[in-house]
């Protein structure tokens, strides 16, 4: 009898204001595993917690699994611990993957884990179930005579990725959305990223290395996605030129008409700008582009490489060719009250109507968690969201999150006049943010 494999993505939070139902990721990290293991003779089920109304004890006791693998960023650890535990109760074999665990495995060394994935090669994972020899497989960490033992990571090509078995999506269609674009698949087409953002964790998965697939192969992917949305989820999708421009000729000659989201870098828009001009043609409707500031001296301390002139002149020119821009920004911790307001203005002034704004958050596993280390508040990896304040910022926590939850309202009441967001519960929004004015300390 095949050996039997649940893939479980757990729930982003389980606090209200969660974005649920707002923004949905398909599993496509799982449906990449599927193919691997199905080929291999191994009997597997995915199985996302985001949209799932079962709780994952329920799903492991009726799927009784010889082998559990679940993954999951910072946010998520206490769960995929929980359910690592919960799948032990059943005798099954424990796996933690997924983007956390690449900096912080040692978070996960704990008698309900057996195995822990490091690297984007999920052919590593076949490798541990055929039990290969352990010492060999490289990007793993494992148990040897009761102590952990861990393999570094070697940088993954992501050629040899399998294409995803999107039976799981496909069967969840009334869930996976990105904002109003619904259902909208998920695509991947390279993976870490090319710049160094000195706050962003992307950039230094897979071991640092920017690894890119084929872009005929990609495009071949897309025409067979039965889904007119697709969100491509490099962490920035617009880094080579030449590779864009092959994929806009492609897209055209093939015919193919879908609406894409991607993430971009305000110089290369404002430096390709025909070639932007032309991915509007073939669907571009949303590029979320890291703005992140609105003054020079936070940009270069943020080592983005961009200014806010240049920061204004994609603002204008994506809203001028009608590509909507979801401005991403970060609140830090020095930040006034006054800036706050200020930036409030200066989202209005631009014309933007769709902002996202994070709280500074060092990230765990990385050097700037280091340097923030004596002004952490919290331990709760649940809080590692950019929604909550995990480092003491100058003007105060109380203050602090009194000035950014009214930040919040202000562009929420905006987009609501603009006329965005209308599928949205504005009034469960609006009153999570006005609790959010009150919230003292460590957050919801
Ligand atoms: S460009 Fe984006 S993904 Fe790349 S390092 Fe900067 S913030 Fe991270």
């Amino acid at each position: 009898m095949s050996k039997r494999v649940l893939l479980v993505h757990p729930e982003i939070s389980r606090t209200k204001y969660n974005f649920a139902g707002v923004i949905e990721n398909e599993p496509l990290e799982l449906e990449y595993i599927v193919p691997v293991l199905r080929g291999a003779g191994y009997e597997t089920e995915v199985f996302d917690k985001a949209v799932e109304e079962k709780s994952v004890r329920d799903k492991i006791s009726e799927f009784s699994p010889d082998v559990f693998y679940v993954c999951g960023r910072a946010r998520q650890e206490n769960f995929m611990k929980e359910y690592c535990a919960a799948a032990k109760r059943e005798n099954a074999v424990t796996i933690a993957g997924g983007i956390h665990v690449q900096h912080n495995w040692e978070r996960l060394y704990s008698a309900e884990v057996d195995y822990i994935l490091t690297t984007f090669d999920v052919f590593k994972i076949l490798d541990i179930l055929e039990l290969k020899n352990l010492e060999e497989i490289t990007g793993i960490c494992y148990k040897k005579e009761g102590h952990w033992v861990k393999n570094a990571a070697e940088p993954f090509d992501i050629k040899r990725l399998p294409l995803p078995d999107r039976s799981y999506f496909y069967s969840h269609l009334s869930n996976y959305r990105y904002l109003e674009l619904l259902p909208c698949a998920h695509l991947r087409t390279a993976y870490s990223c090319a710049y160094d953002c000195n706050f962003c964790y992307r950039s230094t998965l897979n071991r640092g290395k920017y690894v890119t697939r084929d872009i005929e192969d990609v495009v071949s992917e897309i025409e067979n996605i039965e889904c007119e949305n697709i969100f491509i989820i490099d962490d920035d999708f617009l880094i080579s030129p030449k590779r864009i421009e092959k994929f806009k000729e492609l897209v055209k000659k093939r015919g193919i008409k879908k609406k894409y989201v991607c993430y971009g870098r305000v110089d290369f828009i404002i430096n390709n700008k025909e070639l932007v001009r032309g991915l509007k043609e073939i669907g571009f409707y949303y590029i979320l582009a890291g703005l992140e500031a609105i003054d020079d001296k936070r940009l270069d301390n943020y080592n983005k490489h961009t200014n806010t002139d240049a920061n204004i002149e994609c603002v204008d020119f994506l809203n001028d060719i009608g590509i909507n821009i979801m401005g991403l920004f970060i609140v830090d911790l020095d930040i006034t009250a006054r800036d706050f307001a200020e930036m409030y203005k200066w989202i209005r002034l631009h014309k933007i109507k769709h902002a996202a704004v994070s709280i500074f958050t060092p990230e765990l596993g990385l050097d700037i968690y280091n340097r923030y280390e004596n002004r952490i508040i919290t331990k709760n990896p649940e809080h590692w969201d950019y929604l909550h304040v995990v480092a003491r910022p100058d003007i105060g926590i109380r203050r602090y999150y009194f000035h950014y939850y009214i930040l919040l309202i202000k562009l929420l009441l905006l987009a609501k006049r603009q006329g965005v967001y209308d599928f949205l519960d504005y009034k469960g929004y609006l009153k999570a943010f006005v609790k959010g004015i009150f919230k003292k300390e460590k957050g919801v």
